[in-house]
């Protein structure tokens, strides 16, 4: 038996990663099933009557050892992969699918949770443990567990059907990406363009055996020529494919799957007895219900549309006088509000990084995290790591108990992939009377540091620090019984306000003045910059609003109502759109064939979370204002209500014990510059 299987017997219990053997996986993960398995059979098989602790907890606490192998293995397969860790993925995969799906139909476990869930009154619970049997009783009823044979198996099919529709939904949109590409032979049409993109473009035809250069519908080639390329007939055939994606009629079209998949999916909900498949999403989100969010939405865009309206026109004047355009179309916006923003800001990326350095700006993030959450960071190297480029930190707090181990894995390297998270490697739980500390990991991707230069962040990198460390935070502050309810266990439209609000504080003179100090003379940033900063980062968000607000609508639009008397995907669209259009109607563009956040991605009913979380962490960090950044009251509160809380509570109920009210939009349209105009 491998050491996967085993107590660790390392420095907190860390995991062993030096001793771990890439082929030891496989048999491990065999291992720990047939034990969860067989914990899950001890709990069915039990003679006793169920009661909370026998199931429900027994539950909670079961297949302990799967949930770190899975963590372990699958934190390494997105940072630190390889081939065999791929192909071990592609085994165990469907065998970790069959085991859960084995648990969801197991309808002895299930009788047994129902009739613990039908007395709950009997069984004296605090309000942890109820949020528990209720968070377990569901993700069985969701499931169709209460349904009748019948209509078990009708679920059955539409899930079926469901995840084949969507996964066709998604290679259509793939094929069409990969089929389109704009050829240019002349070096005039790529004029505009960074030398960058341009090599960039060249390298991708060279790679095709083509002379010239290659445009595609790949963002890194789509994003820059849409915004930088002088050539106004180029960005509209460009645009135009893009926008046609998956709406031309042919064998990649999907309309028809669109309208199959809110068909289902509004079935699926009926079937468990939900008015709508937004009903039966919202009811686990902090929202709640459809109207909430249609109200939500409503109100913001009733707010921002008269912002958004004034910086079109500003906009579409500026490129009048700049180069004759009479009509602002969809493919100059992006281009004329990059040329616009340089002129009002001049403001770039070199300018700013000598002031953020990597240490300078992770020590900011740590003396912020002090101040406000008593916290100690030690960086130690006594356990182990799973590549050399990894910081390591114990995480106490004033009285020197450990709070949380911290992992640190900064920089890109092949094997590790694209983006910035935070993972766990172990949760907190409180079992028999033991605190067991969390092990919490920030994995990014930043500028890597230079024989003669330090590794310097772009502002943009210096906020991701600050979000992927706020989901840290939320991590390692927890203090609850049950690791599925631990740090950043909650709802969806929840979970992105401890990251969101820590951002915050890199656009305060008061935190900066901590950290952005440049890396050769030590000089503190100039409030000239921090202020630039600040409006750029306004710039135009009023238009960004309400295509946020837009995106959101259309999708409430095809899933908070009946959408089976929907015949035409483009009209229904039409509608959806009509209030918060600001560019000519494209007749032989669609956006819902394309749009894969909610047809084949998770965000269906979600897209409003975006901004229902920046409303959070407006409202959130507008109370630390009015008390100052690093007032100890606030964020004492915060971190009782909010960040130890995890998903023990109704996110509504823990916020407004940290705020005293619930959340309103003001402070994110005055943060926004919505409400001065
Ligand atoms: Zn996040």
């Amino acid at each position: 038996m491998s050491i996967l299987n085993a107590t660790f017997d390392t420095p907190y219990h860390t995991a062993p990663f030096s001793k771990i053997k890439d082929a030891d996986y496989k048999a491990a993960f065999i291992i720990a099933i047939e034990k969860a398995r067989a914990e899950i059979d001890t709990i069915t098989k039990s003679k006793e009557v169920p009661t909370f602790k026998n199931t429900i907890e027994s539950l909670e606490f079961s297949g302990e050892e799967l949930d770190r192998l899975s963590s372990i293995f699958f934190n390494l397969n997105s940072a630190e992969t390889n081939d065999t860790i791929q192909k071990i993925a592609q085994e165990i995969s469907p065998l970790l699918s069959e085991f859960s799906n084995d648990i969801t139909l197991n309808d002895a476990l299930f009788k047994r949770i129902k009739q613990v869930y039908e007395q709950k009154a009997n069984f004296d619970l605090n309000s942890e443990q109820e949020t528990l049997l209720d968070k377990k009783y569901k993700s069985f009823s969701r499931n169709g567990a209460n349904l009748p044979e019948d209509k078990k198996g009708k679920l059955r099919d539409i899930d079926k059907r469901l995840s084949s529709l969507k996964l066709k939904f998604g290679e259509n949109i793939l094929a069409e990406t990969n089929a389109f590409e704009m050829h240019l032979t002349s070096e005039s049409d790529l004029a505009g363009l960074s030398e960058g993109a341009k090599e960039a473009a060249q390298q991708l035809a060279e790679s095709k055996d083509k002379k010239g250069w290659l445009i595609t519908l790949d963002y890194p080639s789509y994003i820059p020529f849409m915004t930088y390329a002088d050539n106004r007939e180029l960005r509209k055939t460009l645009a135009l494919a893009a926008g046609a994606k998956s709406f031309k009629g042919d064998a990649l079209d999907n309309q028809d799957n669109v309208l199959q998949i809110a068909t289902l999916r509004h079935e699926r909900a009926n079937l468990l007895g939900y008015k709508t498949h937004a009903h039966f999403v919202l009811e686990e989100r902090m929202a709640k219900t459809p109207e909430t969010v249609t109200h939500f939405l409503n109100e913001l865009l009733e707010k921002a549309k008269p912002a958004a309206q004034q910086e079109f026109e500003k906009l579409e004047a500026f490129a009048k006088n700049l180069d004759g355009i009479d009509r602002l179309e969809k493919w100059d916006g992006a281009y004329y509000s990059e040329k616009l923003k340089q002129k009002l800001f001049s403001l770039d990326d070199e300018q700013l990084k000598p002031y953020f350095k990597l240490e300078h700006v992770i020590n900011g993030a740590f003396t912020i995290a002090e101040r406000l959450f008593d916290l100690k960071f030690e960086e130690i190297n006594t356990i182990d790591k799973y590549h050399e480029d990894v910081l390591t930190y114990k995480v106490t707090d004033l009285k020197g108990n450990l709070v949380s181990i911290f992992y640190a894995d900064f920089f890109p390297r092949s094997g590790k992939r694209n983006g910035a998270w935070m993972t766990v490697y172990k949760p907190q739980s409180i079992k028999n009377g033991i605190n067991n500390r969390p092990h919490i990991s920030n994995v990014c991707n930043f500028t890597k540091p230079t024989k003669s230069k330090p590794s310097l962040l772009t502002f943009n990198e210096v906020t991701t620090l600050f979000h992927e460390f706020g989901h840290g935070l939320h991590g390692m502050l927890a203090q609850t019984t049950y690791p599925s309810l631990s740090g950043t266990n909650v709802f969806w439209d929840f979970v992105e306000l401890p990251s969101q609000v820590m951002e915050n504080w890199c656009y305060e003179k008061e935190a900066l003045e901590l950290f952005a100090t440049h890396y050769e003379t030590g000089a503190v940033i100039p409030m000239e910059l921090i202020d630039k900063i600040k409006a750029s980062a306004t710039f135009h968000e009023g238009m960004q609003t309400l295509r946020q607000i837009s995106f959101g609508l259309l999708d409430m639009s095809w899933h908070g109502q009946d959408p089976t008397a929907i015949t035409s995907v483009k009209t229904h669209e039409s509608e959806a759109f009509a209030n918060t259009r600001l560019y000519p109607e494209v007749s032989q563009n669609c956006m819902s064939t394309a749009f894969s956040h909610i047809f084949q991605g998770g965000y269906s009913s979600g897209y409003y979370s975006y901004k229902w979380a920046e409303v959070l962490d407006a409202d959130a960090f507008e109370y630390f204002k009015e008390a100052g950044i690093f007032n100890k009251e606030v964020a004492q509160k915060f971190k009782d209500h909010v960040l130890s809380q995890g998903g023990t509570q109704d996110p509504m109920v823990l916020y407004t014990r940290f705020r005293g009210k619930e959340p309103k939009p003001e402070a994110l349209l005055k943060r926004a510059g919505l409400l001065t105009r």
